[in-house]
């Protein structure tokens, strides 16, 4: 019996697919790596994923799970061939659970359809990637993600309770519980949370929520020098007030910005700090005046406040098209984005900034950086021509100047985007001894290798 009959013993036919028009839409994700599978599946629940995951574990397939392929690592992109599971139709919220503030979604669910539905409830899910409208939650969760409020409410891992994982001999399991805390036990979750489909298919996840505040103000710094702003993120970290945002655009970032959309008008500095602080309506004022005078004080030569809900949704549609908008730095070519996610100590954000600009120099290459400066993840954009192979080249050198800096200030190759097949080659100068103890789980737990293999620098 061939894969394909033993795969629609498991699953009906309209749910399997080996076309090769349909393989190559599975073949790449929001990176440039690129692979195609030889099958795409379609679960519709547990017990499905279960015995897929037992069919490719017998017959020594690679298998790889696939939430909505915005990932920008390549995470998703099947390096082997094999399976992609498409987790996808796995979409429905199972539970809101107010009284113990958590939620049991499936791992399809889109990040933002979890928002709307909590918001009538006046509770949130707060890690918020910009590509909220798009990714999963398994995704999110498989990759360790968050987003511009982590600096306050922190990132994926400090709101997962609990996974049900299909692990690689197809045995089902959960992770956590119900409660808020425990200490029985190895933290299964927090060895799932982040593991990037490498130990098993994430295929329900009990997440904590938490209450809407009820103002938030946004204030719009600007500096005539990069190292100011860096530092100035600093002091309003150790300030005793905690926004819930705190993002930095450079100078070309602007630019970039203002050329994808006039209308926006940033202003023409070295760089932006936008600040948000939210709470209560008492304490509002007061926290946002605070962080406008650290800035000034820190060298900022305009500071601006918004208090209106049309202000800020302004500002934060100009930070979200940051990514977008590095296109148009050098337009009339054929461009590609490729974005690194660094994250350095906050008090190392000057230096950070201070060697990318060399960097820029060195391989005279143009290059943005912008990103959750409050929790010192930086964001750098570049964009080539992709039918340039000198440029590339170009590229990878400057990528690898950017990885290295990051990790010679103590910083990581990654703040939230995930190693994936794009930065597997630091995990060795990042992790030292500890990247052979996860070599040795992977291989505990997965002994033929068949869960997204050659990923994460494991091999
Ligand atoms: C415009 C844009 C903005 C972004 N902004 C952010 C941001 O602010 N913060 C951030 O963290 N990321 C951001 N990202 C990156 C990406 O969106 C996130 O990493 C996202 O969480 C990935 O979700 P996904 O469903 O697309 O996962 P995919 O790309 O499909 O997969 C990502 C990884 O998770 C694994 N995986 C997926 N589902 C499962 C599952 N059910 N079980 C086990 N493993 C699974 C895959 O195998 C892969 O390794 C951005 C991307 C884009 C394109």
């Amino acid at each position: 019996m061939n894969l394909f009959t033993k795969l629609q013993n498991i699953v009906t036919t309209s749910r399997i697919t080996n076309d090769p028009a349909e393989l190559y839409c599975y073949s790449s994700d929001a990176s440039y790596i690129r692979g195609t599978p030889d099958y795409v599946v379609m679960p519709c629940n547990t017990a499905e994923v279960s015995e897929i995951v037992k069919l490719a574990n017998k017959h020594r397939i690679p298998l790889v799970a696939r939430g909505a392929g915005t990932g920008l690592a390549g995470g998703a992109v099947p390096l082997c061939g094999g399976i992609v599971l498409d987790m996808s139709r796995m979409n429905k919220i199972i539970d809101i659970d107010i009284l113990d503030l958590q939620v049991e979604v499936e791992p399809g669910l889109i990040h933002a359809d979890l928002n709307r539905a909590l918001e009538p409830h006046g509770f949130f899910f707060p890690p918020d990637p910009g590509s909220s409208e798009m990714c999963t939650l398994g995704g999110l969760i498989a990759n360790r993600g968050s987003g511009m409020r982590s600096v306050k409410y922190g990132t994926v891992t400090d709101y997962v309770l609990d996974l049900e994982i299909v692990m690689p001999d197809g045995a089902v399991i959960w992770t956590g519980g119900r409660v808020m805390k425990s200490a029985s036990g190895y933290d299964l979750t927090a060895l799932m949370v982040g593991s990037e489909g490498t130990l098993g298919v994430i295929t329900r996840a009990r997440l904590k929520i938490h209450p809407l505040p009820e103002v938030r103000a946004a204030v719009l710094a600007h500096f005539n020098d990069q190292e100011a702003a860096g530092r100035t993120v600093s002091a309003i970290m150790s300030s005793g007030i905690v926004p819930s945002a705190c993002e930095l655009m450079d100078s070309t970032t602007i630019k970039a910005i203002n050329t994808y959309n006039a209308e926006l008008g940033l202003p023409d500095c070295e760089a932006l700090l936008l600040i948000e602080v939210d709470g209560a309506q008492c304490s509002i004022e007061s926290d946002a005046a605070s962080v406008a005078n650290c800035c000034r004080e820190l060298g900022a030569f305009d500071v601006k406040i918004a208090h209106s809900e049309v202000e800020m949704k302004e500002l934060w549609a100009a930070r979200r098209l940051a990514g977008a908008a590095v296109t148009r730095l050098n337009p009339g070519k054929t461009r590609v984005y490729i974005g690194e996610d660094v994250a350095v100590p906050l008090s190392a954000i000057p230096q950070m900034l201070k060697k990318i600009r060399a960097i820029s120099r060195k391989h005279d290459l143009t290059i943005m950086t912008y990103g959750h400066a409050g929790d010192g993840n930086l964001h750098t954009g570049m964009a080539i021509d992709t039918l340039d192979k000198d440029q590339w080249d170009v590229l990878k050198r400057a990528a690898d100047d950017i990885h290295k800096a990051a990790l010679e200030l103590g910083g990581t190759v990654s703040g939230e985007h995930g190693i994936g097949s794009a930065r597997g080659e630091y995990m060795n100068q990042e992790h030292g001894g500890a990247l052979d103890v996860m070599i040795a789980i992977k291989k505990a737990l997965d002994p033929h290798n068949i869960m997204n293999p050659q990923k994460v620098g494991l091999e």
